[in-house]
C-alpha cells in the first residue's frame, strides 16, 4: 500500500453517494486526510465511518452545494479543521428527470442546474480562492458522459454537465498561474447502483423512440452501445481521479476523462 498523499487535505463533496465514497476512500488509503460533504445527513455519517477505518482523519460536514453561505462556512471549517485544502473532488450531482425537451419540467431543469453547475461553481471558486493563497491545488470535478454528447430525455442534466466541462476548462485557465491544476471525469453508464437502475427505469418510462419501454431491455440497449459490453463499476472511477489529483498527471489541466468502456 502507497502513502503517496500522506500530508494532504482532499475535499470531496457527494461523498456519501457512491462515487464520492469510492473515491473518498481511496484518496484515505493513498494517505490523504478527507472532509467528506453532503447533504445527506445519515448517509455521510457512515461514510466517514468507512474513510476514517483507513487510519486518516475524516469529517463530515452536512452542506447543501447551492447554498453560497453554507459552502463558503464550511470550506472555512475545512480550513480551520484540517489547516489546508490540496485537493477537491467536485463531485456533488443529481440525474434530474427523464423527459423530452419539450415537456422537461421547469422547476426540475432549474434544479438540476443549481445544483450541479451553479453548486459545483460555487464549491469551485471558494476551494480556489484558498488554493490561491498557498500556490497549489488539485481540482478534479465530475462531469459525465452526458456532457460529451447530449442523450434522449435528459435536457437539464446533459446541459449541466457541457457546462461542468466548460467550466473545468475556464478554471483550467484562470487558475494555471497560481499552481492549480483542474480536470474533469466522465463516467457513462456506471452500475449497479441507483444512478443505473434509476436511468433504465425511467429511459423505459418515457416510451421514446430510443429505448425500450421494458427496463430490462433498456438495460441491454444501453449496455450494447458500449464498445466494452458492459457498464463500468464505481471501483474503475477512483483511480483515474487519484491519477488527475496526484503528479502522474502534473503536465495536464483542462481535459474532461471519458470513463465510458470506450
Ligand atoms: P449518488 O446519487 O450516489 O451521489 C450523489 C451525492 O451527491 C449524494 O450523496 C447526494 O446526497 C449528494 N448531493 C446531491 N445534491 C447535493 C447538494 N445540493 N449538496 C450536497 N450534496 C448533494 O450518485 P453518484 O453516481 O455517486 O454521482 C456522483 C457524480 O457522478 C454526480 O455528479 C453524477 O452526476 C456523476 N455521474 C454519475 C454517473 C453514474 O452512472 N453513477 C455517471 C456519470 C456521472
Amino acid at each position: 500500500q502507497t502513502h503517496r498523499f500522506s500530508g494532504k487535505v482532499a475535499v470531496v463533496t457527494g461523498a456519501a453517494g457512491n462515487i464520492g465514497l469510492a473515491c473518498a476512500k481511496r484518496l484515505a488509503q493513498s494517505g490523504a486526510a478527507v472532509a467528506l460533504l453532503d447533504m445527506n445527513a445519515d448517509a455521510l455519517k457512515s461514510a466517514v465511518a468507512d474513510v476514517a477505518a483507513h487510519g486518516v482523519a475524516a469529517r463530515p460536514y452536512i452542506c447543501d452545494v447551492t447554498d453560497i453561505g453554507a459552502v463558503r462556512d464550511t470550506i472555512a471549517a475545512v480550513v480551520a479543521d484540517f489547516g489546508a485544502i490540496d485537493f477537491l473532488f467536485n463531485n456533488a450531482g443529481y440525474q434530474g428527470a427523464f423527459a423530452p425537451v419539450q415537456d422537461y419540467p421547469e422547476d426540475d431543469f432549474a434544479r438540476v442546474m443549481d445544483i450541479n453547475v451553479r453548486g459545483a461553481f460555487h464549491v469551485l471558486r471558494t476551494v480556489a480562492r484558498h488554493m490561491i493563497d498557498r500556490r497549489f491545488g488539485r481540482i478534479v470535478n465530475t462531469a459525465s458522459m452526458a456532457g460529451v454528447q447530449g442523450p434522449p430525455n435528459m435536457a437539464a442534466y446533459a446541459a449541466s454537465k457541457f457546462a461542468i466541462v466548460g467550466l473545468t476548462e475556464v478554471a483550467s485557465k484562470d487558475l494555471a498561474p497560481y499552481n492549480i491544476r483542474v480536470n474533469a471525469i466522465s463516467p457513462a453508464f456506471m452500475g449497479p447502483g441507483m444512478m443505473w437502475d434509476r436511468q433504465v427505469e425511467l429511459q423505459a418510462k418515457v416510451g421514446s423512440q430510443y429505448f425500450s419501454t421494458d427496463p430490462k431491455e433498456v438495460a441491454k440497449q444501453m449496455i450494447g452501445s458500449v464498445p466494452m459490453r458492459r457498464y463500468g463499476n464505481i471501483d474503475e472511477i477512483p483511480g483515474v481521479v487519484e491519477f488527475l489529483l496526484g503528479e502522474d498527471s502534473s503536465y495536464m489541466t483542462g481535459v474532461n476523462l471519458p470513463i465510458a468502456g470506450g
